[in-house]
């Protein structure tokens, strides 16, 4: 790390990386290459024993992607980072490294939409269940787990229903009984710092906020380097059995050396090495760029977005806005522990008019863009009984927190006067 400090405005612009050694180049390069050259054969076998970590082949690594893994593993106040190619990728390796044909972990049910498919179908045709608790009480993860349990899983701000998730809770039940908290943190990157609070390792889809100007697809998982693995070593078997895929190494003791990063490492020498998710270089530099404007765009994306909110609740056509800043309660109460400097870019609102306005408002947007994604610099929207919640039936639409009228924006930077006046012309079209 080239500054040793915890403000996130300073490590997005200075961690890992100071200037290039061979030109003096400041912009970190994009090392566009597959291959690097070995010194001698000696170099060789010791990057591949792991006697002496080094660029082998870039499905494994590469300069430009690391330089992303040390500032956000900064960022996070993790031990180390590891980038792959989309935030899937990413939830699906943080599971996987940990649970084996036979185990389950336990999940939040307030989840992406492409999370829950991930573990509902495609981890369970592996031979891995994925157990569905509603986070609201967090003693619903201790009551789902039995000895095969092998992580919990959430997300910090999961949408539609914006509920912050009780990570300090959930993470201290998971630490009494070796169990770690995986957190999907996509939504509130500088706003929420999971390790923090007890979680043992984040995800990301660093297409969203982090990359920030819908370029890239790309993922990231945080080692907090703060569980004790070896402790637990018969809740944990993965990390403290003999691996016969890596000449009978066990993770946890092999990489003692290197430092508390036996999670990180088993996923870049096993997952990453046999299931090829690999992010290009250029996508890495897309994502590093991003990430250098994150904390200022976070903060104006928080701005704009409570001030639509409070735009918003005055307007006569709609029932309810759902966002952080409008809950009370233990939700509430939630959401300020956990979130700081904001409450975020998404919000959620209910049109008096059901699905047939929602439609219509979706159809009159000029300046906001209509797509499945949120996070961009640009604002967006969507509605979503009619497109991403489109295959359920309307119960199980309403047990999501998605009503026929429901309308989610990701709030973006453009001059609020401008946000709201294309928010204005479209509430008039419904
Ligand atoms: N997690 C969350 C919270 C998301 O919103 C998304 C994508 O929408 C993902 C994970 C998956 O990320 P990606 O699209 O980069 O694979």
């Amino acid at each position: 790390m080239a500054v040793e400090t915890k403000r996130p405005e300073t490590i997005v612009l200075h961690a890992g990386w100071r200037a290039d050694p061979a030109t003096g180049a400041v912009a970190p390069p994009i090392y566009q290459t597959t291959s690097y050259q070995f010194r001698d054969t000696e170099h060789a076998a010791n990057l591949f024993a792991l006697k002496e970590l080094g660029n082998i082949y870039t499905r494994l690594g590469n300069p430009t992607t690391d330089i992303l893994e040390q500032r956000l593993a900064a960022l996070e106040g993790g031990a180390a980072a590891l980038c792959v190619s989309s935030g899937q990728a990413a939830s699906a390796f943080a599971v996987q490294n940990l649970a084996r044909v036979g185990d389950n972990i336990v999940s939040s049910t307030d989840l992406y939409g492409g999370t829950w498919n991930l573990f509902a179908n495609t981890l369970k045709d592996q031979g891995i269940e994925v157990r569905f608790v509603d986070p609201s009480d967090p003693e619903n993860f201790r009551r789902a787990t039995d000895s095969r349990t092998r992580a919990f899983f959430a997300e910090t701000l999961p949408n539609p229903k914006l509920a912050v998730f009780p990570i300090a809770e959930v993470a201290a039940i998971g630490r009494e009984i070796g169990v770690p908290l995986i957190m999907d943190n996509t939504a509130a990157p500088i706003l929420a710092r999971p390790l923090d609070h007890g979680a043992a390792v984040v995800v990301y889809s660093t297409t969203k906020f982090i990359g920030g100007h819908g370029t890239s697809i790309g993922g990231a998982i945080i080692d907090g380097g703060n569980f004790d693995w070896e402790k637990f070593a018969e809740r944990q078997p993965a990390l403290n059995t003999p691996d016969p895929s890596y000449h009978g190494a066990i993770w946890t003791q092999a990489v003692k050396p290197i430092g508390p990063v036996a999670y990180i490492i088993k996923i870049r020498t096993t997952l990453l090495r046999d299931l090829g998710a690999a992010p290009s270089p250029f996508n890495s530099f897309l994502t590093l760029q991003g990430l250098e404007t994150l904390p200022l765009r976070m903060e104006r994306h928080c701005q704009n977005a409570t001030a639509v909110v409070h735009w918003l609740a005055k307007r006569p056509e709609i029932v309810k806005v759902i966002h952080p800043s409008q809950q009370s309660g233990e939700t509430r109460a939630r959401a300020d522990k956990y979130l700081k400097g904001g409450y975020g870019a998404l919000l959620g609102f209910e049109l008096a008019g059901g699905a047939t306005a929602g439609k219509k408002f979706i159809d009159a947007l000029k300046l906001f863009y209509h797509v499945a994604n949120i996070g961009d610099a640009r604002s967006l929207a969507i509605h979503p009984a009619s497109t991403t919640h489109s295959q359920l039936a309307e119960e199980a639409q309403l047990a999501t927190g998605v009503s026929p009228g429901y309308v989610r924006l990701s709030v973006g930077l453009e001059h609020i006067d401008d946000i709201l006046a294309d928010l204005d012309q479209a509430l008039k079209a419904i």
